[in-house]
């Protein structure tokens, strides 16, 4: 690649330590408008919500938003969080669908 890549762009090779590194991210970092993962769900202790959206430290109160997202997904936020959302309505509700056994692209390893 040496031969065709050219030259560093971002951040550019005067950056070369840590702190120009971080210097970077925080000029440049943004949320392209997808902000997710700030209360995240999970069953470890630093998780926000249980795996039910329960907020742990709050009784009676669930948060379903991209919020709770463990890890940013790779793709667009809306349609996962739509689905979460009625996810959870149904385990609110004491039920759930039958697994759907549609075919999905799974990129090789
Ligand atoms: C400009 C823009 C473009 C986007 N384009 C796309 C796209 O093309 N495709 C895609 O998949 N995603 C897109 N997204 C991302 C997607 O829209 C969001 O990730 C998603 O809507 C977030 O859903 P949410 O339920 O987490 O939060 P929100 O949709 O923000 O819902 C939060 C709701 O809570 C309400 N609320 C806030 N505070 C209170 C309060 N105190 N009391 C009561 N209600 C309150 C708000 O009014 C709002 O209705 C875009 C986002 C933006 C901003």
């Amino acid at each position: 690649m040496d031969g065709i890549r050219g030259v560093e762009l971002t951040p550019g090779p005067q950056a070369t330590s840590d702190s120009d590194i971080e210097a970077f991210i925080r000029a440049k970092c943004g949320t392209s408008y997808h902000s997710a993962g700030t209360c995240r769900m999970g069953a470890d202790d630093a998780a926000v919500v249980d795996t039910d959206a329960r907020v742990k430290a709050v009784s009676g109160m669930r948060i379903v938003d991209g919020s709770i997202m463990p890890h940013v997904v790779t793709g667009n936020l809306n349609a996962p969080i739509m689905m979460m959302a009625e996810k959870t309505a149904d385990r609110i509700k004491g039920r759930s669908l039958a697994p759907a056994d549609a075919g999905y692209y799974r990129s090789p390893a």
